[in-house]
């Protein structure tokens, strides 16, 4: 018997990245006592990512533990401190920290707008 090959359109991507907000928006609107209920969408989010191969957006990332995955409730079982310019987010359930700078990086590439102002056109 042939096997059966599944196709991930951009379709489905689209779809199956409306879920992934969906779940994180449902996580959100949670109370830190059913933190088992939240880290489960954050499992399930994250399984519909690792199967239709999508980046789950930076900003829905900071939302959960990249350690043990569990859902961040600040000041429940998570703490966001600023140091040197870089923000550090603590787990309280793994005891690790999240660290990422606040400055974003310099790009030495030249704007297409700046060349044309500068040429005079
Ligand atoms: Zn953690």
């Amino acid at each position: 018997m042939p096997k059966t090959t599944k196709f991930k359109t951009q379709k489905h991507k689209k779809i199956a990245l409306n879920r992934i907000k969906a779940l994180f928006d449902y996580a959100s609107g949670l109370k830190p006592e059913d933190n088992v209920l939240a880290d489960r969408y954050v499992y399930l989010a994250r399984r519909i990512a690792m199967k239709y191969k999508l980046h789950i957006p930076a900003q829905l990332k900071k939302r959960y533990c990249p350690y043990c995955y569990s859902y961040r409730f600040f000041a429940d079982n998570a703490r966001v401190r600023t140091k040197n310019n870089r923000l550090i987010i603590s787990c309280y359930n793994c005891r690790k920290h999240y660290r990422f700078p606040l400055i974003a990086p310099k790009s030495n590439k030249k704007s297409p707008l700046k060349t044309e102002v500068e040429n005079g056109s």
